[in-house]
């Protein structure tokens, strides 16, 4: 998930809102208000709009609500949460690892839709307790139904709903088999988006539109189901390799006393546009044709490389025994190709000991699932 503006903190977690939330939070609105509209004539025009807005807000707030429960949950197990985005689709906790349990996993999970319910309850009661109240009965009633509707959905058994991950907790506590609980999850993941995406085509072949929605949410599910699954595959394909086994020893290195029109002259030359500065062996920054082009071309002369380059604490680089998995989604969390591998690297000393780069990753996953396949009994 992209970052989105944060708009604030609650029980330290960084509260994000994707640009896609604001089409969904003003569709919302105006759906609530001029449904308020139809259904109460006798309020003024503001007032619809006023309930409509609120009661918008205070949905969001829900799915707010039921994002932070699974957090408060995975912090108990002592899982980081990094940030709540709200988006088009609803919300998302993003946490810093899968939980190493299956009942960490489900408890996790049911939190949310708990939550959902509880809310239902709670506005149910406030739609009781204020009947005499047309305004704040409408938005509770309304709320009331939501919430319910929002546990419910999400105790679907497919990938990524939480019903998803209960369901793989639940085969996972049983098989103590991670990867076929994750498939299974995943398979009543793709099960439910097509559902959802047939549910919609079969109201749109019929000249109602007034579903598309569904098919929407379908299409996003099949994509996060399919990701969850390659993440998988991905991980089992990388298991028990680290950064020292792909790395490349041959390493771009230039000294940083080097002009810019040598620098120049040397990508013109070689066709590298990346290079490590090197002093004495050790590493203290990055240089690559980016950094080049800052600069006014007449000017190239009168720097050197080190003026320029990227310095080394701000490089990210990686130590020879991380695993590549983790290494892989830095590289792509950091929209970066490549990494210097480093040695000693705590005090001043970082010393280069190889290069590794997406595509060097990319080919022995593809590698590793070619030979696998090619293997008679696997
Ligand atoms: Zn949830």
């Amino acid at each position: 998930m992209r970052r989105g503006l944060q708009i604030g903190k609650i029980l330290g977690i960084p509260i994000l809102l994707d640009p896609s939330w604001l089409i969904i939070f003003g569709l919302l609105t105006y759906l609530l208000s001029t449904s308020f509209a139809e259904k109460y004539p006798q309020w003024s025009n503001s007032q619809h709009w006023v309930v409509g807005t609120f009661t918008s807000l205070l949905f969001f707030g829900s799915v707010l609500f039921h994002e932070l429960s699974h957090s408060v949950v995975a912090r108990h197990y002592k899982i980081r949460v990094i940030s709540i985005t709200l988006f088009i689709f609803g919300g998302v906790a993003r946490i810093g690892r899968d939980p190493s349990k299956a009942v960490q996993e489900f408890n996790i999970a049911i939190a949310g839709p708990i939550a959902s319910f509880v809310l239902a309850a709670a506005f149910l009661g406030l739609s009781t307790v204020f009947s005499f109240d047309e305004k704040v009965a409408a938005l509770a009633t309304y709320l009331a139904g939501t919430n319910f509707i929002l546990g419910l959905f999400n105790l679907a058994p497919g990938f990524p709903l939480d019903g998803g991950r209960i369901f793989r907790a639940i085969v996972w506590g049983i098989t103590r088999d991670f990867s076929k609980a994750t498939r299974a999850a995943g398979t009543g993941g793709k099960l439910i988006a097509f559902g959802l995406m047939a549910y919609c085509l079969w109201f749109v072949l019929h000249g109602d539109w007034s579903r598309v929605w569904y098919g929407l949410i379908g299409y996003y599910l099949l994509g996060a189901a399919n990701d969850s699954v390659m993440q998988l595959a991905v991980r089992e394909t990388l298991r028990g390799l680290s950064a020292a086994d792909v790395m490349s020893q041959e390493v771009p290195i230039i000294s940083g006393s080097l002009s810019l029109e040598d620098y120049g002259a040397e990508v013109l030359r070689t066709g590298r546009r990346y290079h490590l500065v090197v002093t004495d062996d050790r590493l203290v920054g990055l240089m690559n044709v980016q950094a080049l082009h800052a600069v006014p071309r007449e000017e190239w002369e009168h720097n050197s490389v080190q003026s320029v380059m990227l310095p080394r604490e701000r490089i990210l680089w990686a130590s020879q025994d991380e695993p590549l998995q983790r290494l892989l989604e830095r590289l792509f969390a950091a929209d970066i190709n490549q990494m210097p591998v480093v040695s000693g690297s705590q005090d001043d000393g970082a010393h280069v000991v190889g290069m590794v780069s997406r595509d060097a990753i990319l080919r022995v996953i593809q590698a590793r699932s070619e030979l696998r396949h090619a293997t008679p009994n696997k």
